[in-house]
């Protein structure tokens, strides 16, 4: 399947431990899980695509339905139990 034009779900939920311009590297987290990539832009596109800037993760993602599911909110809820289970303590979900 194809990533969802505007759902930038899993630029929201997982962390990213690699390096984002404009986001500090803070206890080996760039993007805490939950919190909104700065690279995504209002119509929920990345601004680094095709960048070389952009994480290697991001690039390597493939959209799935179980994780994409049939909107935006599914694919939400899908990623942060995924990174409630990977991370139990807390800190790094998707090593990105
Ligand atoms: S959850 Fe799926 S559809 Fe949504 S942005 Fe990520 S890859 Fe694309
Ligand atoms: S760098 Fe781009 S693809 Fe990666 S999380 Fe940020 S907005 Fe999403």
């Amino acid at each position: 399947m194809d990533c969802r034009p505007g759902c930038g779900a899993c630029c929201i939920a997982p962390s990213i431990s690699s390096p984002i311009p404009g986001m500090p590297v803070i206890n080996g987290i760039s993007k805490p899980a939950g919190v909104r990539c700065i690279q995504l832009d209002s119509a929920n596109r990345c601004q680094i695509f095709g960048h070389p800037e952009r994480p290697a993760v991001c690039s390597s993602l493939q959209p799935t339905p179980a994780m994409c599911g049939q909107d935006s909110a599914q694919a939400l809820h899908f990623l942060n139990q995924l990174e409630r289970a990977t991370q139990p303590d807390g800190h790094e979900a998707m090593t990105k």
